[in-house]
């Protein structure tokens, strides 16, 4: 969705609210597709604060499928976005590309609604999702999901460099 900023642009210390359908149905994060399940519009305000300068602020809740770091099952994860972004529009295409990350959400005098929101999921994007505290993983001989039931496998690391950072992670687990 894209939000033509002239109008505000022109009129100094106004103030527009708009709510907008977000549209996009997935975020794309280091290459891969995670499902968005449930979305609210995004509730944007754009106040002109004189000087050229943008004041861009969202709001939205979404719930993104993620999947457990551990076992691989899709965890329903709620973010609550609330954010703001100061835009100089004095700024050339290019500068403004400098100062913003790769991901650029505004081209000339158009907002691009999606682009912003998942500039954002990026930098809210977790380390790390868990299905539950505790989850045990999947086996990494037969992919048996361990949460369910054991199996017979014999999971003895045999690599003897990975044993002693097996060992390290141990360590770092009780601290
Ligand atoms: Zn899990
Ligand atoms: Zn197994």
């Amino acid at each position: 969705m894209q939000i033509h900023l002239s109008e505000i642009l022109s009129r100094e210390g106004k103030s527009i609210e708009k709510e907008i359908e977000f549209q996009q149905e997935s975020f794309e994060v280091s290459g891969q597709a995670y499902k968005i399940v449930k979305r609210e519009p995004v509730k944007l305000t754009i106040s002109n604060q004189g000087n050229q300068e943008l004041l861009i602020s969202a709001k939205m809740d979404l719930a993104v499928a993620i999947p457990c770091s551990r076992c691989l099952k899709d965890v329903i994860t709620e973010f609550c976005l609330d954010f703001s972004r100061e835009v100089d529009m004095k700024l050339s295409q290019e500068e403004r590309a400098e100062q913003m990350d790769e991901n650029n959400y505004i081209a000339g005098y158009e907002l691009d609604v999606d682009a912003l929101i998942a500039d954002e999921m990026v930098l809210q994007w977790p380390m790390k999702v868990l299905c539950k505290e505790d989850c045990k993983g999947i086996c990494t001989v037969c992919g048996n999901d361990l949460n369910k039931q054991e199996c017979e496998c014999d999971r003895t690391v045999l690599d003897p460099r990975m044993a002693a950072f097996l060992d390290i992670f141990e360590q770092f687990k009780e601290v």
